[in-house]
């Protein structure tokens, strides 16, 4: 192992975000965790970390301990400086998350007096922690498991409530507690198994094997399936609004954000790129794609729009496709049904509050099976319905069945 990642070094990383807040964390891990704060941290009464119970904090202050050459505490004039107001708490291995000594320095956010409390504790001999290290040292020091490792990230990277709910209750064992009753379950039958093979006389009673293959073999396949539904919750899903030119696709886009986002005219093919904006309907994150027109390619930017736009719609959960009510269907609708009639889609009917020129009948007749949503995108008509048709979709899980 190189000298880099040993699992000996005390780490020490800025935990929290940099940038101007009221506080900053930096945080140390590791067996010298405590003998360097006690070096940096100055307390009102005068006690070091090293003296301190575990899990209690403290005020006090950091400041740049006087040294000689010869690493010998100064004893004349030279006042340490003082980098900050801080409070300092103190966690004793083996009860911490990384069941190694931790101490946490709350200092004030400002990246300066973070970045001066950090070089400190680096000064005198610990080590810049990885991207993900404390996390790393929970798991290899059996704190948490592989599972709920991964949930620490998804708290962190949550977007929405549910995506929350969902990375707690796996911080909290739940999937590691079912691993290991299948895991036991499995264990039992080989068990079973092996007994008959080794001591066929001893062992009373056949063994129905079907059964509790059957149960292993239904609860995993919940299991895989549960993780695509985790996947969703995690990265989202992406949604693609397309249509020919001037249908009302960034109109949507603002109505569904709730939020002036993307310019809208009058004037055909203003939307020149892909644009992408995150939002939540009933606590599901979604991505969604406003793309410019994918059949009117009239110049070499319309061209490479509209070849973005169909990776996109490629790579598409769902695809929200834009009629005009109040026109009737052209080669441009019909040309973009032929590229995307394959993929899901919901089939969204803009402009009713103008009259109807569109003949449904026979939208319905070549988007067969397809949902049909009628809205206004400006008059904000129907839009709850849409945004239950796009999570109905979602958690019957019509978006992730052959992914
Ligand atoms: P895009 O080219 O498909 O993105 O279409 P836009 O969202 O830019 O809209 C084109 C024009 O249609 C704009 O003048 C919008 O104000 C208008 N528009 C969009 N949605 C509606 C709607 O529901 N009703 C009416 N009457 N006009 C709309």
């Amino acid at each position: 192992m190189s000298k880099l990642i040993s699992l000996d070094d005390t780490i020490a990383a800025i935990s929290t975000p940099i940038g101007e807040s009221g506080v900053g964390i930096v945080r140390l891990s590791g067996k010298d965790a405590l003998l360097i704060a006690d070096r940096i941290f100055k307390s009102k009464n005068g006690k070091k970390p090293s003296e301190m119970p575990s899990f209690t904090t403290h005020y006090g202050w950091i400041v740049e301990e006087c040294l000689l050459p010869d690493g010998v505490k100064s004893k004349d004039s030279l006042q340490p400086e003082v980098i900050d107001e801080v409070i300092l708490t103190v966690m004793h291995a083996p009860r911490t998350y990384t069941r190694e000594d931790i101490v946490e320095i709350n200092c004030h956010g400002g990246a300066v007096s973070l970045k001066k409390a950090l070089g400190l504790v680096i000064n005198l001999g610990a080590r810049l922690a990885q991207p993900g290290e404390f996390t790393k040292r929970a798991y290899l020091n059996g704190r948490i498991d592989l599972t709920q490792a991964e949930a620490v990230l998804d708290i962190i990277k949550s977007r929405t409530s549910r995506s929350l709910d969902c990375a707690v209750k796996q911080l909290k064992g739940d999937l590691s507690g079912e691993i290991g009753l299948l895991r036991n379950k499995m264990l039992n039958l080989s068990v079973n198994i092996e007994a008959r093979i080794d001591f066929p006389d001893d062992v009373a009673g056949s063994l129905r094997l079907k059964p509790g293959v059957n149960d292993i073999i239904e609860k995993l396949e919940r299991l895989i399936n549960s993780f695509e539904w985790g996947q969703i919750l995690r990265e989202g899903v992406s949604i693609v609004i397309c249509g020919r030119p001037n249908v009302g696709k960034s109109s949507l886009m603002n109505a569904l954000l709730r939020e002036n986002r993307v310019i809208v005219t009058p004037l055909p093919g203003t939307t020149r790129d892909t644009i992408e904006e995150q939002i939540n309907i009933k606590g599901l994150p979604l991505r969604v794609i406003d793309t410019a027109g994918l059949a009117g390619e009239k110049d070499y930017i319309g061209y490479l729009t509209a070849k973005r736009a169909e990776v996109m719609i490629a790579e598409a959960d769902l695809v929200l496709f834009v009629f005009d009510g109040s026109r009737a269907l052209n080669n441009e609708d019909r040309s973009i049904i032929n590229k995307i009639k394959d993929k899901k889609l919901i089939v969204v009917i803009n402009k009713i509050d103008l009259p109807l020129m569109l003949n449904l009948d026979r939208i319905e007749k070549i988007l067969k099976d397809k949902k049909i949503v009628k809205i206004s995108a400006t008059k904000k008509i129907g839009l709850e319905l849409l945004e239950d048709d796009i999570s109905e979709m979602v958690f019957q899980g019509e978006l992730i069945t052959d992914n």
